[in-house]
């Protein structure tokens, strides 16, 4: 599905991830500390970094050098710690958005509309994205990247800033993705955030990866 090989990235002399070998089938986790790279690595595999030197390999194919839209539409889609919706559209208008780039209008509202149910905003499809709470909108986020159909997620930090109610219920709508077969990706700072969720976790330490 999807590898990555011997992959290194250098900020301004500054080594943030250190020859990072991986392979993603099914739901693995990604835990460590702040700053110790996990987002960085999340934004290379979707393109939104280049690393400085590796290789990632999506389903056969090298993606390393793609552009990150590119990288989208070949099925990775990412889900950011910070939504930034268009405030001044409802919620289902902004699941539907992206979808009118392939899809006719009423087909595209239509599957936000089953993404709205899917992520637990149904009764809330109508109301403004800029009124959502923090964690109605990192449902929001789930459910744009779930549109997409994507062949794998990528989730970066999927519980932070919630409370134990908003966790848990993006835990269940997690637990709901893995059960429709949906390879993912997760990063958080602890492991026992992802317990229960990942087939496999690794330990982010100082951009270093290690089976955790
Ligand atoms: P957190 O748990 O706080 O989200 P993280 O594990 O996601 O942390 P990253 O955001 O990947 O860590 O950052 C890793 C290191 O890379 C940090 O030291 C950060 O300052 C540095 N870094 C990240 N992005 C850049 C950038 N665009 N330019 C320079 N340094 C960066
Ligand atoms: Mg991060």
């Amino acid at each position: 599905m999807l590898r990555v090989i011997d992959l290194s990235k250098v900020y301004n002399g500054n080594v943030v991830l250190r020859g990072i070998n991986l392979e993603v089938e099914g739901f693995v986790g990604i835990f460590g500390p702040n700053g110790s790279g996990k987002s960085t690595l999340l934004k290379i595999i979707a393109g939104l970094e280049k690393p400085t030197c590796g290789r990632i390999i999506f389903e056969g194919e090298d993606i390393t050098a793609m552009k990150a839209e590119k990288i989208a539409r070949m099925g990775i889609s990412m889900v950011f710690q910070i939504s930034r919706p268009f405030k001044n559209l409802s919620v289902v208008e902004n699941i539907a958005t992206p979808l009118l780039l392939s899809k006719r209008y009423r087909e595209a509202m239509e599957r936000a509309e089953e993404i709205c149910e899917f992520v637990g905003l149904d009764a809330l499809k109508e109301e403004r994205a800029g009124k959502l709470s923090q964690g109605e909108l990192r449902l929001l986020e789930i459910g744009r990247a779930l549109a997409m159909q994507p062949k794998l997620l990528l989730l970066d930090e999927p519980f932070s800033g919630l409370d134990v109610e908003n966790a848990r219920r993006v835990r269940r709508i997690l637990r709901k993705i893995k059960k429709e077969g949906v390879p993912a990706l997760i990063t958080a700072h602890r492991m026992k955030l992802l317990r229960d969720l990942a087939d496999k976790s690794y330990e982010m330490r100082g951009g270093k990866l290690a089976e955790g």
